[in-house]
C-alpha cells in the first residue's frame, strides 16, 4: 500500500503545514511546542501542494501504463488538468505565482515552451511530482523524462527540472524498500551520472535555449550542479541535526525546488520511522512549511504505507476519493 500511503501521506503534510506555512519558526513553537503539531488540523483542508499533485496523478491515471507512457499524450493530459484547477473554484489556497502566471500563458494557447516561467525554479514543481514516482512498471528513463517534463511545462529552470526528478526518485526508492540510509548517497550519485543528460524526447529542442547556455547539455548541468551543493549540505547535516533547531537553518526554507527537496528530505530522515513526528517537524518550520510537508509525507507514506498513519486521518482529508484513486490503481500495479 505504498503509492497510496505517499498519496495520503502528501495530502497529510500538506494539511499539517499549511496553518504553519506564513508563520515565524518561534511563533510556531510557541502555539505547539518545540515538535510542533502532532495532529492533522480538524477539517481536514490541503493547499495548492495536493490540488496540483492529484492533476498529476489525474493525468497519469489517463495514460496507458508500464513503459507506453508518451511524452505527447502526457503533455496534452497534464495541461489539460492544471487548467482545470486553475479554473477551479477550489483554486484559492494561496497558489504558486509562477504556476499560476504559466498556466495563464497556457489557457491563452501559447505552447507550452512559451508559457513556462524559465527564471523560476520555485518549489511549485516538485511539490507534485511525487505520484510519478509511484508508478510501477515504469522504467527509471520514462519516470526522469516524464518528472522533468511536467516540471518544464510551468518551472522552466534546470534546478527546477533537476529537483523533480530527484524527488520521484526519492519517492520511487523508497517504495521499492529502499533503506532510509541509503537515500542521500543515491540521490547524490544520480546528481553525478545525470550531470549532462538532457530528455530531449521529453522536453524537446527549445526549453534549454537561454543566455549564456551553448549546448542542451550545459543547461541541464547547471541545476544537476546546483540540486548536488545542497544534498551535500544535507548529508553533513543530517549526521546529527538540532532537534530544537529549525530544519530550515540547516538546508534553506524551501521556497526553491532544490532547498524544498533538502529540507524535507531533512525532516523524513529525523524521524524515517516515526511519520506524524515526522511530519510535526516538516510543519514546524520557518519556511514552505506545506510543501516542505506534503514532500516528507509523501517520502514518509512511500516507505511506511498508509497503515503508519493514525487511522482516523484518511477519514478527515480532503480530497480522499482521488488520493485514494490513484493510491490503488499503483499498489494494484505493483502487487
Ligand atoms: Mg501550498
Amino acid at each position: 500500500m505504498t503509492a497510496t500511503g505517499s498519496m495520503f501521506g502528501l495530502a497529510f503534510g500538506d494539511c499539517m503545514g499549511k496553518p504553519t506555512e506564513f508563520q515565524r519558526f518561534e511563533e510556531i513553537v510557541r502555539l505547539y511546542g518545540p515538535q510542533g503539531p502532532s495532529d492533522l488540523p480538524a477539517g481536514g483542508l490541503v493547499t495548492d501542494d495536493t490540488q496540483m499533485a492529484l492533476a498529476v496523478a489525474d493525468a497519469l491515471l489517463e495514460q496507458p501504463g508500464g513503459a507506453d507512457l508518451a511524452v505527447e499524450p502526457f503533455t496534452a493530459s497534464l495541461i489539460e488538468h492544471f487548467l482545470a484547477w486553475a479554473k477551479s473554484p477550489d483554486n484559492n489556497r494561496a497558489p504558486g505565482m509562477t504556476c499560476l502566471r504559466a498556466i495563464g500563458n497556457l489557457g491563452n494557447g501559447l505552447p507550452w515552451p512559451q508559457a513556462t516561467q524559465r527564471g523560476s525554479k520555485g518549489c511549485g514543481a516538485n511539490m507534485r511530482v511525487t505520484p510519478i514516482g509511484l508508478l510501477p512498471d515504469v522504467p527509471e528513463t520514462t519516470i526522469a523524462g516524464a518528472a522533468q517534463l511536467q516540471a518544464a511545462l510551468t518551472h522552466g529552470h534546470a534546478t527546477g527540472l533537476a529537483a523533480s526528478d530527484l524527488t520521484a526518485c526519492a519517492t520511487r526508492w523508497l517504495a521499492q524498500g529502499m533503506a532510509p540510509s541509503d537515500l542521500v548517497p543515491a540521490l547524490r550519485e544520480r546528481c553525478q551520472e545525470q550531470r549532462r543528460i538532457y530528455h530531449g524526447d521529453w522536453l524537446g529542442d527549445e526549453l534549454w535555449r537561454v543566455p549564456m547556455r551553448n549546448s542542451p547539455e550545459d543547461f541541464i548541468e547547471a541545476g544537476w550542479v546546483e540540486c548536488g551543493m545542497i544534498l551535500g549540505v544535507l548529508a553533513k547535516a543530517a549526521q546529527n541535526p538540532d532537534p530544537a533547531l529549525d530544519p530550515c537553518d540547516y538546508t534553506g526554507e524551501g521556497w526553491i525546488a532544490e532547498e524544498a527537496l533538502a529540507t524535507a528530505l531533512l525532516c523524513f530522515l529525523m524521524y524515517s520511522d516515526e511519520p506524524v513526528r515526522a511530519l510535526g517537524r516538516a510543519a514546524a518550520t520557518g519556511g514552505d512549511s506545506d510543501s516542505i510537508a506534503a514532500l516528507a509525507g509523501a517520502f514518509l507514506g512511500a516507505r511506511h504505507g498508509i497503515e503508519a498513519f493514525p487511522a482516523a486521518w484518511p477519514e478527515r482529508i480532503e480530497y480522499r476519493e482521488r488520493l485514494a484513486r490513484s493510491g490503488a490503481a499503483w499498489d494494484v500495479g505493483r502487487a
